[in-house]
């Protein structure tokens, strides 16, 4: 297996856990970062077993177990306006079902971890070096203050609102994502919640009200300045797309739910109007190809994928990006077999990537489904077992290759195991000895 030189723009959770992964294959890799350090933005992110399994498998587990919210239970599906539980879902359960845990942490606090981690590991991340273009046949960055930079690989895991440089230069044209939804994040101190009976069972779930046009998430983050995070999504294109400092105006916010359950009332009561701001949610639509026509760079992560967030998978497909790339890259002998991996990198991510962004579609309209007779089905359905475990009398605990079904039906027996019990390492040896002959 020959070790090359790699770029990678953009130093996100894509970046970074492949940074990682290329690393432990003995590759020299770079990472350039816009920003002068990790950025703080953002709420929770969830890591399922899919993408755990990684992680430790790279070596992750004893900084991650300790990082990750222990003290959460799970989630909690409720009713919007008496916040009657509908579903709940059970993280030990979930480990013992798929054998790799869940983890829960700020999304600031997982970046800066895999930082950490890959500069241990000998990883230069280049802070402060905005890409400006790429040159795709030597191939090489061009930063911002002039400085070019050659690789044997490029790989673009930068996405800042509508600007993604490395795809718009693969694709030769600017990819607009699509948005229909606007998050209001707001930041709550857990110590206001601790003391009233009504709301500190908060604390020890995840919670979303899903209503009419409109959802609520409500995530305890201790590790996140010791404060709860709520975001309120509404069907509206409020704010800029990759703006995350816009404010976001409290009463109006407090006028539109105020039909909701009346401990999200309480809880925006206890909201600082300086604290509440503005989320575009996107998704961008499948891309044409995600490898250059010199065969020399390539996307991964949200630049390839982005996705809503109501399937929880999109951090995940990012690190499962990571492990996939790194099996890829050992098959090639020399930077000749370049193009030839990395057309089969994509070829493996790209129908499961893309699964999971319709998917995310299609359960924003499950989640947001008006009352009546639709949202009675949901929720009977949501109610018959607990959330997320597989059914044992129709999964016989084997690997699930290929998608039991299209992601725009609802419900099936097999999502939850082709979903979570995916071995991204195993499938992509697969599927490589297949492409590779
Ligand atoms: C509020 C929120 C909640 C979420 N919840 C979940 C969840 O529960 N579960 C889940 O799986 N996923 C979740 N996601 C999605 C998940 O966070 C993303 O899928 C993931 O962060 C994407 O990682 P990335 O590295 O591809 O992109 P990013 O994290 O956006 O990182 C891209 C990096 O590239 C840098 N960059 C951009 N342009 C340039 C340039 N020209 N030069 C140099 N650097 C550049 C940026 O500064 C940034 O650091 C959530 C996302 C958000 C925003």
């Amino acid at each position: 297996m020959a070790k090359f030189s790699v770029i990678i723009v953009g130093a996100g959770i894509t970046g970074l856990s492949m940074a990682i992964a290329l690393r432990r294959k003995g590759h020299d890799v770079t990472v350039l970062e816009r920003h002068s350090a990790c950025q703080a933005l953002g709420g929770p992110v969830g890591l399922s077993a899919c993408a755990t399994r990684v992680l430790i498998e790279y070596g992750l587990s004893d900084i991650m177990t300790k990082r990750a919210m222990e003290d959460l239970q799970g989630a909690n599906f409720r009713r919007y306006d008496t916040g009657a539980i509908l579903a709940s879902s059970n993280r030990k359960k979930i480990a013992e079902a798929y054998g790799f845990p869940s983890w829960v942490l700020a999304r600031f606090r997982l970046q800066e971890t895999l930082a950490e981690v890959a500069t241990e590991r000998g990883i230069t991340i280049k802070f402060n070096s905005p890409v400006l273009s790429i040159d795709q046949d030597r191939p090489a960055v061009i930063l911002k203050d002039g400085v070019e930079m050659e690789a044997s690989l490029i790989i673009g895991a930068d996405v800042e609102g509508i600007r993604a440089v490395t795809r718009d230069a693969i694709l030769g044209e600017t990819t607009d994502p699509i948005t229909h939804f606007t998050g209001y994040n707001i930041d709550i101190p857990r110590k206001l919640l601790k003391d009233d009976p009504e709301l500190s069972h908060l604390l020890q779930q995840v919670n979303a009200w899903m209503g009419p046009g409109q959802i609520v998430f409500a995530s305890n983050m201790p590790d996140h300045g010791d404060k709860i995070n709520l975001c309120f999504v509404t069907e509206e294109k409020a704010g800029q797309q990759g703006e995350w400092y816009t404010l976001g105006d409290l009463e109006k916010l407090k006028r539109t739910y105020a039909h909701f359950d009346v401990t999200l009332r309480k809880l925006l009561d206890l909201a600082d109007p300086k604290d509440c701001y503005i989320w575009r949610l996107s998704q961008i639509p499948p891309l044409p190809n995600w490898v250059s026509k010199s065969g020399r760079v390539v996307l991964a992560g949200d630049s390839a994928h982005a996705m809503l967030p109501y399937v929880g998978m999109g951090a995940s497909m990012c690190v499962e990006d990571s492990a996939c790339l790194a099996e890829c890259l050992e098959r090639a002998e020399s930077v000749r077999d370049l193009p030839k991996v990395l057309h089969a990198f994509e070829q493996i991510r790209k129908p499961r990537t893309e699964w999971f962004v319709k998917r995310g579609g299609k359960m924003a309209s499950i989640w947001h489904l008006p009352d009546g007779e639709a949202q009675e089905k949901r929720d009977k359905a949501w109610a018959s077992k607990p959330l997320s475990l597989p059914d044992m009398k129709v999964w016989d605990g084997k690997h699930i290759d290929d998608p039991p079904v299209e992601p725009t039906v609802p419900f099936h027996p097999l999502i939850n195991p082709w979903t979570l019990a995916f071995d991204i390492f195993s499938y992509t040896q697969r599927r490589l000895d297949q492409i590779m002959v």
